[in-house]
């Protein structure tokens, strides 16, 4: 195995970057960027990762801000509050958490939100940019993919990359990111026949189904780069002990917690793979960084800053 594609890194670059605008625009606009973030009901891990990226915004000193609303929430009332934000002049980014209750339709609240100000980067006016490869707001995970690799020197023109998932926020984005980029892209999905043998002819390799330990080490190709988006808690002991043997921090983690993070592909595959990203430890750091960029461009756009 080459070695694992950590996201550490560049996920500490990109804030310290961020963080050093920001300071400028402070000291010459005194403005600085602001992150909305509404949170709609009690979903805990939707609490966690809104709580994280808050944590985000104060290292850099993006201003932010999470608005939580009942799990009740009328969809009209949520489009009025989305509303107002649009509204705000010091408010540059909009996030609704995912998932929403399911009487609130994503795709709708999601086209609520102005498009100058989808730091997440999955309004339909952001995707569409996407498509047509033109600036925009793009999606925090793949955004982070893409750069994860750049910054690794994984050369993307001409290769055969596969994408399994085909999600808005995560498997749809980054195939339309990988192609920009001249790769061979195919994308797999929940009716894909033959997944393994696809799988297997590809250069990159991107996991996001939300399947913990799916892609086993038989589906890479030896030597290709395997990007593993998956977050998934494992609390089964037998499968904890297979994944990862006797490993000290996946038994602590079990103790105490009552689970630990597995990804979509089994770790072995690292065995085959020529560089792998970890879970923890790889794409998910990016995510959060990317969103803080995302935020600090929104608030240049539109202030017609270079
Ligand atoms: P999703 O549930 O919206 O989509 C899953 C996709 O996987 C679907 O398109 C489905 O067709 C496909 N799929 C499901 N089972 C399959 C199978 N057996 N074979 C082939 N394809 C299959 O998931 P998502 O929101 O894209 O998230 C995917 C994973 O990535 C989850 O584990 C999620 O927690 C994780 N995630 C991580 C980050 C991060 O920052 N690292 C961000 C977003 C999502």
């Amino acid at each position: 195995m080459g070695g694992w594609l950590e996201g550490k890194s560049l996920a500490d670059k990109i804030k310290q970057d961020v963080r050093e605008e920001v300071a400028l625009h402070q000291r010459t606009r005194h403005q600085v960027p602001g992150l909305m973030g509404i949170l709609v009901g009690d979903n805990r891990s939707s609490q966690i990762y809104l709580k994280s990226k808050e944590k985000a915004c104060q290292s850099v000193g993006i201003a932010s801000q999470i608005l939580t609303y009942p799990g009740d929430l009328e969809p009209r009332a949520l489009k009025a509050e989305i509303e107002e934000l649009n509204g705000r002049d010091d408010v540059d980014g909009i996030l609704v958490q995912l998932p929403l209750p399911s009487h609130l339709d994503a795709h709708e609240i999601i086209c609520a939100i102005s498009p100058a100000k989808d730091v997440d980067g999955i309004h339909p006016f952001s995707l569409g940019n996407l498509m047509a490869n033109q600036d925009g707001p793009k999606p925090c995970t793949p955004l982070g993919i893409i750069e994860l690799l750049k910054f690794s020197g994984v050369p993307m023109q001409g290769r055969d990359a596969v994408v399994i998932g085909r999600s808005l926020i995560v498997g749809k984005p980054v195939a339309a990111m990988l192609t920009n980029e001249n790769a061979t892209v195919s994308v797999c999905h929940s009716k894909t026949k033959d997944l393994a043998d696809i799988a297997g002819r590809a250069d990159i390799l991107v996991a996001a189904m939300g399947k913990p330990a799916f892609v086993r080490a038989e589906f890479v190709k030896p030597g290709a780069t395997v990007i593993d988006v998956g977050i998934n808690r494992v609390s089964d002991k037998d499968l904890v002990r297979e994944l990862f043997g006797d490993d000290e921090k996946r038994r602590r983690d079990l103790e105490e917690r009552g689970y630990t993070v597995v990804g979509d592909v089994d770790p072995r595959a690292a065995e085959r793979a020529g560089l792998m990203t970890p879970v923890p430890g790889g794409v998910g750091l990016l995510t959060v960084a990317v969103l803080m960029k995302n935020t600090l461009d929104a608030f240049k756009r539109r202030r017609g800053i270079a």
